[in-house]
């Protein structure tokens, strides 16, 4: 039997509901969109509201997408339906695309969106200088400024953690950071101990009464070791690297012999390891132009200046150095323990 459309009169080989797929789809009957989509964003950090829970790491396009596809009627003999969505200033432009019988249907939409823009629950407190624990990093050795600087950036840089910070105070001797939440203050805490090395220790301090109720604060001490890698310093009289540091250890690479020192942290002696004074040491660019039996023989490439030292290290004729001269001495640095 020949089946002709209603509306156009075009011959096809099956009708829906008298109509061929593309009278089907210009009546409207395909695809119905909402006119309108509203959404809330948090105006400071720009997480939007999903049901109860505020989400960060959503794109706007890929939430609108999921309220589209979520909230369309399709028509019964549509497959395969997929939509795609963009935002053009304050409409979204949709297109949805599906297969009607043989036939591939597309249509593209304009829908209205509409932005409430509010401070989420986590703004609220940060703007309010909350806080419900308070992370006081301190170090072992000094607390330098090159420290301070690298912990500073990583802290408000991590995407983890930045939201979640109401409050950063640099102190002479470290930092204290305002979290508003405890659980956060926690995996703060020990992110920075298996970057920097050291151990921490918590506390309840009393915060006093709120809503009838006794609040304390946890106080959160994170004592870092305050060395970083590269740095030089003497073991027990003689020169060594900083090799790696990490949860409460640190590894110091001894550069008379090329031995790796490890160290627990909480245990350590201060009376062992002195950090050298950057004014009180060089560190030149070197290259290796000679190994003989158990010697290295370096060449500073600023001075052209050569030195014959005890092979501590792997290097191979050509292999890129430090030369550490310090007290009268010259000491190789593999840049590979760097
Ligand atoms: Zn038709
Ligand atoms: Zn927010």
């Amino acid at each position: 039997m020949r089946k002709f459309c209603v509306r156009c009169g075009a011959e096809v080989p099956e009708v829906i509901d008298g109509l061929c797929p593309n009278c089907l789809l210009h009546e409207g009957k395909v695809f119905t969109l909402p006119k309108e989509i509203k959404i809330t964003t948090c105006s400071l950090c720009g997480s939007i509201k999903v049901g109860n829970k505020w989400v960060s790491d959503i794109p706007i396009e890929d939430y609108v997408r999921k309220i589209i596809a979520s909230s369309m009627v399709v028509h019964r003999d549509v497959r395969n339906v997929s939509v795609e969505a963009g935002i053009e200033g304050g409409t979204v432009v949709a297109r949805v695309r599906g297969s009607l019988g043989r036939t591939t249907v597309e249509s593209d939409f304009i829908i209205k969106l509409s932005v409430g823009k509010v401070l989420c629950p986590q703004c609220i407190k940060i703007k309010g200088n909350y806080f419900e624990a308070l992370v006081q990093i301190r170090s072992i050795f000094e607390f330098r400024d090159i420290f301070k600087d690298h912990i500073l950036n990583n802290i408000l840089n991590s995407n983890l953690f930045s939201r979640y910070i109401s409050g950063v105070e640099l102190l002479r001797e470290g930092i204290d950071v305002k979290v508003i939440n405890q659980g956060m203050a926690r995996k703060l805490s020990s992110s920075l101990v298996s970057t920097y090395g050291g151990y921490t220790t918590s506390s309840w301090m009393d915060a006093g009464f709120s809503s009838g109720r006794k609040r304390s604060k946890l106080t959160i001490s994170t004592r870092l070791l305050g060395l970083m890698p590269c740095d030089i310093v003497l073991f027990k009289g003689s020169p060594a690297i900083v090799h790696s540091l990490g949860g409460e250890v640190v590894k110091f690479k001894l550069l008379t012999s090329g031995e790796l020192v490890k160290l627990h942290i909480p245990r350590m002696s201060l009376d062992e390891v002195k950090l050298l004074n950057r004014n009180s040491y060089e560190l030149l660019n070197a290259k290796v132009v000679n190994l003989v039996n158990d010697k290295v023989v370096v060449k500073d490439l600023g001075r052209g200046l050569v030195f014959e030292l005890p092979l501590t290290d792997k290097v191979g004729v050509g292999s890129k150095v430090k030369l550490l001269i310090y007290g009268g001495n010259a000491y190789m640095i593999s840049t590979r323990s760097e």
